[in-house]
């Protein structure tokens, strides 16, 4: 059972690392994330400033969700948020020791949120969390892909996914993401279609990518065992989970995306700010 922590914020108990490769840029890699006091949210720390966790600092979600502010920069931050997140964590610092992205680790979000649990949340007393609560149904949609927010009392996700074969479609269902994030979301893999990797390399991308950290997907089938049921739609889900943190408080809704990705992920987050206040 996870703890609401008595609806305090929170923050690590103590600091934890990881280290590795960027699954874009193929560079080396190191993050820390320490102890934060009451109302700082989620922030990374370059040398060139700090940026905030939040969605008016996007920069880029065309591969990988970016965040920048002036000239401090950091990618692929999706599944270090979805981590915090989901687990429950609303004050950290993330200190960028080295590289402009995260490490990929084993590509899913299960070596940093392993991490934070043997690390530890502590509840901050006499604070209060924010929360925003999704009163009437919202409907973005772009490129082909749609999402919806319809009121619900906790955070809940379903993400269908339409690829070729052998993923074909998929529909993940998670009714209580916090509950189920360890064991069904946080375990997936970042889905690799190796038909597009040599494309995505010639483009300066997926230069980390290798099986150790991607779920290989050839076209006659998987080159690895699943680590879950639909592996690449609970991936998604884990992204969508990691993009949704940017909204900056804890979400009551019941989120639905169709062939989402991050850019439709971060407008269903602003149109949720938009449409509701944030209660403190
Ligand atoms: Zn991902």
């Amino acid at each position: 059972m996870i703890d609401d922590f008595g609806r305090c914020q929170t923050t690590l108990s103590r600091p934890i690392e990881f280290a590795g490769v960027g699954l874009h840029g193929g560079l080396s890699s190191r993050l820390s994330i320490i102890p934060a006091t009451a109302d700082t949210g989620v922030v990374f720390e370059r040398p060139e400033g700090s940026i905030p966790a939040l969605l008016p600092f996007v920069s880029d979600a065309s591969r990988c969700t970016a965040i920048s502010n002036g000239e401090a920069r950091i990618e692929t931050i999706e599944h270090v948020l979805a981590s915090l997140f989901a687990l429950g964590v609303t004050n950290a610092t993330v200190r960028v020791l080295e590289g402009v992205e995260a490490p990929v680790l084993d590509g899913s979000a299960m070596p940093i949120a392993q991490a934070i649990l043997e690390a530890g949340i502590e509840a901050i007393p006499g604070t209060r969390r924010k929360q925003v609560r999704v009163r009437d149904a919202l409907y973005v949609q772009r490129e082909g892909s749609y999402a919806i927010a319809l009121p619900h009392h906790q955070l809940r996700a379903t993400v269908i996914v339409e690829f070729p074969q052998p993923v074909g479609s998929e529909v993940v269902d998670a009714p209580d993401v916090r509950e189920q994030f360890v064991e069904r979301i946080a375990p997936a893999r970042t889905p690799g279609f190796v038909r597009e990797w040599e494309m995505l390399k010639s483009r300066g991308l997926a230069l980390g990518a290798s099986a150790d950290n991607v779920l290989p997907i050839h076209d006659e089938g998987y080159g690895d065992e699943l680590r879950v049921p639909n592996e690449v739609g609970a991936h998604k889900l884990l992204d969508l989970v990691g993009d949704l943190a940017l909204v900056g408080a804890d979400i009551a809704a019941h989120i639905i995306t169709y062939r989402g990705g991050h850019a439709l992920n971060h407008a269903l987050g602003r149109a949720i700010l938009e449409s509701t206040s944030v209660d403190e």
